[in-house]
């Protein structure tokens, strides 16, 4: 069975292509980045959001160490995403709910912020497009944070957007789970 990062990152590899742009709303170490800006390749872009200076520098170092040059780095909130995307469609994006490890445990990612950021790129999905949400929250505030985002996600109108959980449920400590969504016609 697929751990949940392999699994979240198949999902982005299943239909992001050559020239698409793409998202990573919680950069931190920049893994998600390097996979989206591999994905996409020379013709297209990644957009990379956080709103701590040191995950902007880890990614940085990171994408330096892989010769990438297709990726902005935006010390922002991903709820302020419309500013730098305007109206490019988007392919996909990817968000890593909660803390970045090693780092301040209570600068995390919150419920109302991320579910703006979702609606704002929701809007601008192509056809086929994902956002995929990785919920670590076993954390403080991961609790509210995961009800809001699962019942927010939920309530997305069927007709619109198809939305799957992914998730191990015999592990202890509340392990993080998957929920996708995928633009429909
Ligand atoms: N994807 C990362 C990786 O591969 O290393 C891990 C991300 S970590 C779980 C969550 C990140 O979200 C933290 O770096 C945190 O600073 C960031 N964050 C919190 N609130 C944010 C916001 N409003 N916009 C963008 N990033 C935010």
């Amino acid at each position: 069975m697929k751990r949940i990062i392999p699994y979240a990152h198949g999902l982005l590899q299943e239909v992001v292509q050559d020239g698409d742009v793409a998202i990573d709303a919680t950069c931190g170490n920049g893994h998600d980045t390097l996979l989206l800006s591999r994905l996409v390749g020379i013709n297209g872009e990644v957009h990379s959001f956080d709103i701590q200076e040191q995950a902007i520098t880890n990614t940085s170092q990171l994408l330096k160490e892989n010769d990438v040059t297709n990726v902005q780095l935006h010390l922002d909130g991903h709820e302020n995403v419309d500013k730098y995307l305007h109206d490019k469609a988007i392919r996909a994006a990817i968000f890593n709910l909660g803390y970045l490890p090693g780092e301040d445990h209570s600068i995390i990612t919150k419920p109302e912020t991320t579910i703006e950021a979702i609606q704002k790129i929701q809007d601008r999905l192509v056809t086929g497009g994902r956002i995929v949400l990785v919920i670590y929250h076993g954390h403080e505030g991961g609790r509210e944070e995961k009800e809001s985002v699962v019942s927010y996600c939920e309530a997305l109108d069927q007709k619109h957007f198809e939305v799957t959980r992914y998730e191990f449920i015999n592990q202890i400590n509340l392990p993080p789970f998957v929920v996708a969504i995928e633009k429909r016609k």
